[in-house]
């Protein structure tokens, strides 16, 4: 008896496992057309000051318009991009297709401030500084209209290699931001290792302010610990007043969140930059 219940679990575990890598073969095979076929976009997320209101800032946040399932996330593509190696053509075209958009929009007289692009741990090797140089020469960005969104994994991975690698993407101009600050393994200790400018701070730490007394701590200590590195502090996820409120308090220098806007298509973003909007501190 035992044993055929073990049986049959593993075989139902199996199936289960078979259903997971059709899929992931399913999606990997569609990527693959959906980055032929120009289904993708990269949408825009502002980042606005704490200080002035204003946007100082964007992220770029890769979109999939699929023919049949509409927009897909990134939630559900990335994973298995990154596990199939897709993620290197795909960061190669986000950041091309941003380059292309900043030129756009300068070509249209409009003040860009700088937009962020995510990279994954497996762009970064040696190669990538000139990779990256190559695009911005071919649409004539100056560097420091980009900046990169890194992850802790990159750090835990911790070499002297991509210590260097770091350095020489910011000895071209560029910015770099740690991105889901406070989910990783890395410690505090590893942050003055890396020539790292901007912590983001996690969504997950931003949700329960200010009336979870943790979240309120890590917010706090996170905020203190940036400002006496001298790195600018960026918290996700703000979707509401009182957040923004306690954020502010604290000495955060900017928020990107629902509150202000979700990521929108590259005209809606134009249109919010030309109008000027603005974040308004009264409640
Ligand atoms: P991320 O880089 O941490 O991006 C922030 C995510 O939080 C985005 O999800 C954004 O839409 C979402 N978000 C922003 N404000 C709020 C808010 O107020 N409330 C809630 N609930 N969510 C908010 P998205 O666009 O689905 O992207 C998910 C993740 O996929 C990103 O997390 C990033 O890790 C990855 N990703 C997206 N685009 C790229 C890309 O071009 N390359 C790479 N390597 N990864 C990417
Ligand atoms: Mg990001
Ligand atoms: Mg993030
Ligand atoms: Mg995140």
């Amino acid at each position: 008896k035992a044993a055929q219940s073990i049986e049959s679990n593993f075989i139902f575990y199996s199936e289960e496992m078979n259903q997971r890598a059709k899929e992931h073969l399913r999606i990997e095979s569609e990527l693959r057309q959906a980055l032929q076929n120009n289904e993708l976009a990269l949408f825009y997320q502002p980042k606005v000051s704490l200080r002035s209101g204003r946007i100082v800032g964007a992220e770029a946040l890769l979109r999939w318009r699929h023919p049949l399932r509409g927009l897909v996330s990134p939630g559900v593509f990335i994973p298995v991009a990154e596990e199939t190696g897709l993620i290197l053509d795909l960061g190669e075209w986000v950041l091309e297709e941003a380059c292309r958009q900043v030129r756009e929009w300068r070509d249209a007289n409009l003040i860009m401030p700088p937009i962020a692009v995510n990279l994954s741990a497996r762009q970064f090797d040696a190669g990538l500084p000139h990779r990256i140089a190559v695009v911005l020469e071919r649409y004539g960005v100056q560097p420091d209209q980009i900046n990169l969104e890194i992850t802790e994994s990159l750090l835990v991975r911790g070499t002297d290699n991509v210590i260097a690698i770091m350095n020489q993407l910011v000895a071209m101009g560029m910015s770099l931001a740690l991105d889901d600050f406070g989910t990783g393994y890395s410690s505090l200790a590893y942050l003055k290792k890396f020539p790292i400018s901007t912590l983001k701070i996690d969504r997950s730490f931003v949700i329960g302010l200010p009336y979870e007394e943790n979240d309120c701590a890590i917010a706090r200590a996170i905020v203190t610990m940036a400002q006496q590195l001298r790195q600018e502090i960026v918290a996700e996820g703000v979707e509401t007043a009182e957040q923004m409120s306690f954020l502010r308090e604290l000495g955060c220098d900017q928020l990107q969140g629902y509150l202000f806007s979700p990521p929108v298509p590259a005209i809606e973003f134009a249109t919010m930059l030309r109008e000027g909007k603005r974040l308004a501190f009264s409640r």
